[in-house]
């Protein structure tokens, strides 16, 4: 058996698990009941683990897995452009170095000044 995934996470595992399971691969969850009563185990006994039965399916399990664990929880920071007054910025900033213009697409309530 090769272990594919492990997090505290109990519902992601069993996620996987079952994605995993619809693309017609064998897998075993170890740990499944492990953290009850589970207080004097070290962490590395009781974490939820996700393991395929034939080798030879783990690298298309570890794929499936990366595809599904990447997109939408980490998506990284991008760089902007100040739609003010055309200067690049640094993917951390809301609002424009220069002429504190807030980032578009982020939500940002603006002063709306009506004259
Ligand atoms: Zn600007």
């Amino acid at each position: 058996m090769i272990k594919v995934f492990e997090d505290f996470d109990i519902t992601l595992v069993g996620h996987y698990q079952s994605v995993l399971e619809s693309n017609d691969i064998a897998t075993f969850m170890k740990n499944q009941f492990g953290t009850s009563g589970a207080g004097e185990l070290p962490f590395i006994e009781v974490i939820p683990q996700l393991w395929v039965l034939n080798e030879a399916d783990a690298e298309r399990a570890k794929a499936l897995i990366r595809e599904l664990y990447e997109p939408e929880s980490r998506e990284p920071p991008r760089e902007w452009t100040c739609p003010d007054c055309g200067t690049e910025q640094e993917p951390a900033f809301t609002h424009c170095w220069k002429c504190s213009a807030a980032r578009p697409g982020q939500g940002v309530v603006v002063n709306d000044s009506h004259p």
